[in-house]
């Protein structure tokens, strides 16, 4: 395959890009839990008109684009103030939560290094913890020990603290986890960093932009964000239930100095002063300046509003998992997240992934995971139309594959294509 001398028309170049799409998730539908995070018509045109009016600019130099560091710090510190972060927390946009997470984990093992003379820190984790920690301490040479979960798929804070050492230099919780949606024990997970000297994050990539809504709505938010004393960084995605486009998510940390330890500056070679807040280098303006104009056109209040419809259609979706003979919902059954499970108790248990082929060839996507063997719903604004339609197609999957088990047990959370 070679890029063909002359050049397009543009129409033409547009339209087979669309033609590209016809088999992608159609998450304009609502039938798609995950990936895609829909805050409805408004939230897409401030999110368009401002990525228009970003679509080149480089935030790789903000005296250059000064707007673009006005913005940063903005968004940053509204995120932090939802957060509860103490007056100096600060923070940096990202591309997402996975860098979100890199940052965290730099800024422990550097921290570790400078303060304690820990030169090969290593990271506790819960097996609930998202899979972007063990790429961080992949990437940053760095032991990480896994823990499994309580029965209730929190993290065994005391199992955890079994292979907490003296060279730990970072403990994490998730608030919530992904799997599951369930929140760790977050007050405990702090104090046990703190009985080495280590860092604790919170991985609120999902519940960053959902907890601060829920707890207005009166909901039951177990205690997470910095108001647990001892928390030292969180990352919150925008880019999920913060409804704003891919491509950007908070690094929070509760002090500057605790953020120096994430970032880097190079003078020795012959371009110039190299500073480095994050893990990019030139860095697209466009998703900042969206999440930016999303927030703005939002509001607390029309925040609340999204987190009400995603957490009343999740709670919709539990009560029907629940009224379906063979199938249950794992963890404590209180966020935006829906893990749908076989039913061990049953006497005529359904395999999930049949039901999941089921629901699939009725345009549903959920993604397959585990172990156990579940699918994995994230549910936000934009399912909340379509939730009648999917209760009354799961009962009919459900009767459809009685008594079947699909032959496919792979999951699918990222693909390497
Ligand atoms: C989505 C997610 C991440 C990773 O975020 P990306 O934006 O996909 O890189 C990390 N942790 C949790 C709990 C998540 O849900």
């Amino acid at each position: 395959m070679e890029l063909q001398r002359a050049g397009r028309p543009i129409d033409d170049v547009i339209a087979d890009l669309d033609a590209k799409r016809a088999h992608d998730a159609r998450w304009q539908d609502g039938r798609t839990f995950g990936m895609v995070y829909d805050g409805g018509p408004s939230v897409h045109e401030v999110a368009e008109r401002a990525a228009m009016l970003y679509l080149h600019e480089n935030a790789l130099n903000t005296k250059a684009f000064p707007s673009l560091g006005a913005i940063q710090n903005e968004v940053v510190a509204w995120t932090a103030a939802l957060l509860h972060g103490p007056a100096g927390s600060a923070g940096f946009l990202t591309s997402g939560g996975t860098e979100s997470i890199q940052c965290a984990v730099l800024a422990a093992r550097e921290r570790g290094r400078a303060e304690r003379g820990v030169h090969a820190g290593e990271i506790v984790v819960a097996e609930s913890a998202h899979a972007a920690f063990h790429k961080s301490a992949h990437l940053f040479d760095m032991p990480i020990h896994t823990i499994p979960v309580c029965n209730d798929w929190t993290a065994d804070v005391d199992a955890m603290a079994d292979a907490v050492n003296d060279r730990t230099v970072l403990v994490v919780g998730s608030a919530p986890q992904y799997p599951q949606g369930v929140v760790d024990p977050i007050p405990a997970l702090a104090a046990l960093a703190a009985t080495v000297g280590a860092n604790c994050h919170v991985d609120a990539c999902m519940g960053g932009f959902v907890l601060p809504f829920a707890e207005m709505l009166g909901r039951d938010v177990p205690p997470w964000d910095f108001r647990v004393d001892g928390v030292h960084s969180i990352s919150a995605d925008v880019h999920k239930l913060g409804y704003a486009p891919k491509g950007v998510s908070v690094i929070l940390h509760r002090s500057k100095e605790l953020r120096r330890f994430q970032t880097w500056t190079f003078d020795a070679w012959l371009g110039g002063f190299y500073g480095s807040p994050n893990l990019q280098g030139t860095r697209s303006g466009l998703p900042m300046a969206a999440a930016w104009a999303v927030m703005q056109h939002l509001g607390v209040d029309g925040y609340v509003e999204l987190a009400r419809q995603a957490l009343d259609s999740a709670d919709r979706m539990r009560d029907a998992v629940g009224a379906t003979d063979g199938l249950r919902v794992l963890g404590d059954g209180r966020l935006h997240l829906v893990a749908i499970a076989s039913d061990p108790a049953s006497a005529d248990p359904l395999d999930a992934f049949a039901l999941g082929d089921a629901l699939a060839r009725r345009g549903w996507y959920h993604d397959r995971q585990g172990p156990p063997d579940s699918l994995h719903s994230t549910v936000s604004n934009g399912n909340a139309a379509v939730i009648d339609e999917w209760v009354a197609d799961l009962a009919e999957c459900a009767a459809e594959v009685r008594g079947m088990r699909a032959g496919d047990r792979s999951t699918t959370y990222s693909t390497v294509d």
